[in-house]
């Protein structure tokens, strides 16, 4: 089946993932810490201006936010947990959710993990690449606002995470990425092809 990101869009929100649509099909996960750019880079992925805009709305943002693509295709985008002001059992009770929806998904292909490109692979990168191990589930890394960075400065954080995630993960790749000035939206679309096995049309 051929299908567009262009023509992603919102689902349903689950505030637990057992609340999840049915397990069907095939889906990529978008996860990151707030404010790494995450809501951006869905909107330069799909080619929309607001689709992540859900995953603002005061109290869905601890909610996954399902998209669809084609009915057989989602782009999920999890919730950037963890450092939120919130009680420990209540931040514990996501972080089981979170790491039983990485674990049990069978749609599940691949986990795409936004870090911003000046502090990359913090605690919380480091906590969903060995879910995500565990899972045996393979990892994109988006090094976000690429554009903040001069060429040679960023060229040597690609190298140097790149350098490091093989101990991290057995099956993770990573690029650079600006949702500002729409680079390595191609190259991001590629992975998320491969791992939908999708045949684009646009
Ligand atoms: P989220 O919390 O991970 O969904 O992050 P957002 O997409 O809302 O972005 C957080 C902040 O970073 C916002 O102020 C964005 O304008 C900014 N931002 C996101 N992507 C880029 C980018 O590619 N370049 C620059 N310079 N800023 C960005």
């Amino acid at each position: 089946m051929t299908a567009s990101y262009q023509q992603a869009k919102f689902l349903t929100s689950a505030p637990d993932a057992a609340l999840a649509p049915p397990d069907e099909g095939a889906e990529v996960a978008f996860a990151g810490r707030s404010n790494a750019g995450k809501s951006s880079a869905l909107n330069a992925i799909t080619g929309q201006h607001s689709l992540a805009r859900t995953s603002k709305t005061p109290g869905r943002t601890r909610h996954i936010n399902f998209f669809t693509l084609d009915g057989q295709r989602r782009l999920v985008d999890l919730p950037g947990y963890g450092f939120a002001k919130v009680p420990l059992a209540m931040k514990q009770k996501w972080q089981r959710s979170l790491s039983h929806y990485l674990e049990t998904r069978r749609s599940l292909r691949g986990l795409v993990l936004l870090m911003d490109c000046r502090h990359p692979l913090t605690d919380y990168d480091r906590q969903m690449l060995r879910w995500s191990a565990d899972a045996g589930l393979p990892v994109h890394v988006l090094l976000t606002k690429a554009d903040k960075l001069k060429r040679g400065p960023a060229a040597n954080t690609l190298l140097a995470v790149g350098k490091q995630l093989p101990e991290l993960h057995p099956d993770a790749s990573v690029q650079l990425f600006s949702a500002l000035r729409k680079t390595g939206v191609d190259e991001a679309r590629r992975v998320l092809d491969r791992w939908l096995n999708m045949t684009r049309v646009g």
